[in-house]
């Protein structure tokens, strides 16, 4: 099915648009001036005007007077008395003219219909201005409002798909045939608007599929270009909600969470609340390190082995950690841990990552150790940079028990009445339910790292929010969820220990102007120049201690049934928040 519709026509290029200086033929103009009467220069013909109309006048006052005296009728005219009238009007005429009303002009003007406003009189006689064209103005606040005006090159109307300009036409045929790589739109075209706009056109022709719906404007293709994303044809709208405040560690953070899932920023709202009333959580960070490790390969485990006791042995580790610092002034190698599996070696590099998430830090420092290495171990065969020892984007226990990016410790102490009043539950049930669901009941599950209720939904929706890579969302939601009474069993402690947060505050998605934004509201954006490393910390101890708050109010909704409840609420109708507390 061809899906191309009769294209518009093209709209006028904007250079003929604007306001410019064109040459016209004198001879052509259509409306004749006042100062056109004699054929001589302009001061000359105002001079002999000028003074023939005061010296007619002067004859005729003289004229009337002497005809006064002499009691002659003025309406008997001589015959140059005639003559002195018809130039005395005349003269009358042009000078209306010089003053800016010209009657001929006009005269001819009215009889022809025309408007004459587009003459200006002045700069040279022999230039014309086009009339300037009225200003559109834009409802900024609208927007869906699409002026009437001609388009920017590679205008999209994203209400209207199959829209294309006739210039991309024959790219998006070329693409479509196969003849245009897709992948090289960016660079041919050197505009990553159009490249995606032509992309987008020819994966609707060739799919047969409208993508009306997927926005194409109002993003910037530029700022994704070799860094985040491949091959675009618009982006996903997801909207981001506020929890908090969060008070943590004696400051307090709105936290921006991005997701579809309704009930979840409310009840993280709940959370912070019930935090708030009771004085606030506490963060600890208890380690900062990402992780690479390689897989090499031996011909024997015992080659393999010596190479293990090479990287183990602490005689070296200096020496290593120069090669491997190589990489980033930011990168410091920690840690060198290895593993056997036959012959073959995994070696797991922990290093300091400063604001980074640290993945590509990380990987060129393994690289200069690796490279480093072939020197004094000719026979090893490096496998892979990744041997999955890391352990990214995956459940493993290696992550959980040693820690993978930030590792970070959150309690805080809920009193009593705010367990009535704001969580409308009770201690004791709280702490039943931990131990049953949360500890048992995901001990029976075989649970890795998942000993939580809901970490994973708040993780996801700070990590989206603030341009986190979500796929690290898997080691990043490991968490336990620790609730015991204390004070005499009144009051609740709860904690949430997680030890592989993986963010970062630089690089990736952090840079685009919503993550950006985001990360902005919570005072972590960007590089710390006075402290590098902070800015990620502070993120990681923001995400546990939302947690706190997710945890908290999910496990009372459980506890009082409200789960089912309200779930059917929001996530049915739009009604407000604040009636959920
Ligand atoms: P990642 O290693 O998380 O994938 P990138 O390599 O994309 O991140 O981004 C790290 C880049 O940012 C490096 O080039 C590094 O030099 C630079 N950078 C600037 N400021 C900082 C900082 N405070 N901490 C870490 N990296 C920083």
């Amino acid at each position: 099915m061809d899906l191309r519709r009769k294209l518009p026509p093209r709209p006028p290029s904007s250079s003929s648009t604007t306001t410019k200086s064109v040459s016209v033929d004198r001879s052509t103009s259509p409306v004749p001036k006042a100062s056109d009467a004699l054929p001589l220069p302009l001061y000359l013909t105002n001079g002999i005007f000028f003074t023939l109309f005061f010296s007619v006048a002067y004859y005729l006052l003289h004229r009337w007077r002497d005809k006064i005296r002499s009691s002659t009728p003025l309406h008997v005219v001589t015959l140059s008395e005639l003559a002195a009238i018809v130039s005395l009007i005349a003269s009358f005429i042009y000078l209306l003219g010089f003053f800016g009303i010209d009657f001929v002009q006009s005269f001819i003007a009215t009889s022809r219909g025309d408007e004459c406003d587009d003459v200006d009189d002045s700069f040279d006689d022999s230039v014309v201005k086009e009339k300037p064209k009225p200003k559109v103005f834009i409802n900024t606040k609208d927007p869906n409002y699409i002026p009437n005006i001609p388009k920017p090159k590679g205008f999209i109307n994203t209400k209207d798909p199959n829209y294309i300009y006739e210039d991309d036409e024959q790219i998006v045929d070329d693409v479509v045939r196969g003849s245009v790589p897709s992948s090289s739109l960016e660079s041919k075209l050197g505009d990553c608007f159009r490249a995606a706009s032509v992309r987008r056109r020819a994966l609707e022709i060739t799919t047969g599929r409208s993508l009306l719906g997927l926005p194409l404007e109002g993003f910037d293709y530029e700022a994704i270009l070799g860094q985040c994303c491949e091959m675009p044809v618009g982006y996903v709208q997801l909207p981001v909600g506020i929890a908090g405040p969060l008070l943590l560690n004696g400051s307090e953070y709105m936290v921006p969470m991005a997701t579809t899932e309704g009930c979840l920023v409310a009840s993280a709202n709940r959370g912070c609340k019930a935090i708030f009333a009771s004085g606030g959580a506490t963060a600890i960070l208890l380690k900062d390190g990402m992780t690479r490790a390689p897989v090499i390969r031996f011909a024997t485990a015992e080659r393999a082995s010596q190479l293990k006791f090479f990287l183990e042995d602490s005689v070296n580790f200096d020496t290593l950690s120069v090669v491997f610092n190589k990489s980033s002034r930011f990168a410091r190698l920690q840690n060198i841990q290895c593993s056997i599996a036959g012959k073959n070696l995994y070696v797991r590099f922990t290093c300091s990552t400063g604001d980074a998430m640290g993945m590509n830090m990380v990987s060129k420092g393994v690289q200069n150790v690796l490279d480093f290495l072939q020197n004094d171990f000719p026979d090893m065969d490096v496998i892979g940079i990744s041997g999955n020892f890391c352990s990214d984007k995956k459940p493993a226990a290696v992550n959980w028990i040693e820690g993978r990016g930030k590792s970070v410790v959150c309690e805080a102490v809920i009193t009593e009445d705010v367990v009535k009043k704001v969580l409308k539950t009770t201690v004791p049930a709280l702490v039943e339910l931990n131990m049953l669901k949360n500890l048992t009941g995901s001990a029976i599950a075989g649970a890795l790292g998942g000993f939580n209720a809901h970490a994973a939904n708040i993780v996801s929706a700070v990590f989206i929010a603030t341009g986190q890579d979500p796929a690290q969302n898997i080691e990043s939601s490991h968490c336990i969820t620790m609730m015991e009474a204390v004070n005499n069993g009144k009051d609740l402690h709860v904690s949430v220990t997680m030890p592989s947060i993986e963010v970062g505050t630089v690089g990736g998605g952090t840079q685009l102007a919503s993550q950006s934004a985001c990360l902005n509201l919570l005072g972590a954006k960007g590089s710390n120049r006075e402290s590098p490393g902070s800015n990620a910390r502070l993120l990681a101890t923001v995400v546990a201690g939302s947690v706190l708050a997710g945890e908290l109010s999910l496990m009372s909704a459980i506890v009082a049934g409200q789960l089912v409840k309200s779930h059917m609420k929001y996530n049915r109708s739009s009604r407000d928040i604040a009636s959920t507390v």
